[in-house]
């Protein structure tokens, strides 16, 4: 990708996690690009076909107040690791008066992460694989597991215990997403095992909202959707881990959820 950032859609978002959407929306920033490449993602033409346009990093600025000013609960930066330099000039610019959400692949470098340091009050990446094999198949990802881990590490020591408004909107801390995949059960029991045994002071976010898409439609193993049954294993398993934070729907697993990219 380019320096300046490229974004497919710029608008109040009501789908993240409750602390997050709260009752006003999230408002997103859908930056082109993303660290991974996943055979099934659901963004598939912007993070890996580059779809979106360039703006210039005033022209960003203006838009993080634009937001503000709709009167949404945050800034929710989504797949913004490319752009991370320019998008800390925009803020030098301006810097919104409500939590900024660095919504990302997890696949991040510590370095790159340390430059974000006082400008993100809540992280919202992903752990997807505790199989560093899968990783490679289904995400073109070297060493997964143990890039993803020190990341989180390092996005836990910036933001600390979670923190929420009196409406119980988060105000900072970090959420960790684990979306399920079909026939995968063991992958998602590990990667709770290694979220118990690295992390504290974090809330799980355990997605069931998978549905084939790109590649995955011709990927025998990825073809369908989570079963029901698959999904209360793994929820079983993360209650009896002892793991706080949410759960989801299976009803969430509809493309009606896929935003619209549109540049607006
Ligand atoms: S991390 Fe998310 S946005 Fe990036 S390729 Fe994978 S599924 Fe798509």
């Amino acid at each position: 990708m380019g320096y300046l950032p490229k974004v497919a859609r710029i608008a109040p978002h009501m789908w993240e996690e409750p602390c997050i959407s709260g009752t006003k929306g999230s408002g997103a920033v859908f930056f082109s690009g993303c660290t991974l490449r996943c055979v099934f993602c659901q963004n598939y033409e912007i993070s890996a076909k580059n779809f979106g346009k360039v703006i210039s990093i005033n022209q960003l600025a203006k838009e993080l107040e634009k937001l503000e000013n709709m009167g949404v609960h945050n800034i929710n930066l989504v797949s913004p690791t490319p752009y991370v330099d320019a998008i800390i000039e925009a803020f030098e610019i301006y810097r919104p008066n409500i939590p900024i959400v660095y919504n990302c692949s997890g696949y991040e470098k510590v370095e790159t992460l340390k430059k974000l340091e006082g400008y993100i009050d809540i992280y919202l990446p992903d752990f997807k694989y505790s199989d560093n094999d899968l990783a490679k198949k289904y995400s073109c990802a070297d060493n997964y597991v143990e890039i993803t881990t020190n990341a989180i590490k390092e996005m836990l020591r910036q933001t600390g215990k979670p923190e929420f408004d009196s409406q119980g909107i988060m105000r900072k801390g970090t959420i960790i997403r684990h979306l399920l995949l079909p026939n995968h059960v063991k992958n998602s029991i590990g990667v709770i095992d290694i979220l118990r045994d690295n992390f504290d002071d974090y809330l799980l976010s355990l997605m069931g909202q998978y549905i084939p898409c790109g590649k995955a439609t011709e990927t025998e193993k990825l073809s369908r959707t989570v079963t029901k049954r698959e999904y209360k294993k793994v929820e079983d398993y993360v209650i009896e881990c002892g793991i706080d934070g949410f759960t989801q729907e299976l009803s969430s697993a509809d493309e009606k959820y896929i935003p619209n990219w549109n540049y607006k």
